[in-house]
């Protein structure tokens, strides 16, 4: 795991992100919600501890499922956050976006069970059927 402070941007640069600390982990999520937020065949995600990471400014909110709120550069649209009812005190930031993205290797797939078939992933990570909610609150009580 890259160490701390973790940057970011997102594609037209008016919106920046800062993280204090480490990510509490980092997943691949192959929902189809995280397919069209994204645009993206899968989508990655760095977890973030509440107060530890600063997004500025912290973007438009869409609320187009209930218990999920997700934000966006209001000028570019790229997907800056996700923050999830059932996940408290939890931040997702889109990998991309992350300048240290390279050193974040995702440590998980979730909600595997609904990957695009033609999609094939080489690794020996979890696979996660459906949500990862267990696994990634796990992350949240240990501060992993
Ligand atoms: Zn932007
Ligand atoms: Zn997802």
């Amino acid at each position: 795991m890259s160490a701390a402070p973790i940057t970011g941007r997102c594609y037209c640069g008016a919106t920046t992100i800062h993280a204090a600390q480490a990510p509490q982990t980092v997943a691949y999520c192959h929902c189809d919600d995280c397919r069209r937020v994204t645009g993206a065949p899968v989508a990655a995600f760095a977890a973030f501890a509440e107060g530890d990471v600063t997004v500025a400014p912290a973007g438009a909110t869409v609320r187009a499922n209930p218990g999920v709120a997700r934000t966006f550069c209001p000028a570019c649209g790229s997907p800056l956050t996700g923050r999830y009812d059932y996940l408290p005190g939890q931040v997702f930031v889109s990998l991309g976006l992350l300048d240290q993205a390279a050193d974040l290797a995702p440590q998980l797939h979730a909600h595997a069970g609904t990957a695009l078939p033609w999609l094939h992933i080489t690794d020996d990570l979890p696979r996660v059927e459906a949500s990862s909610r267990d696994t990634l609150g796990e992350a949240a009580d240990t501060g992993e």
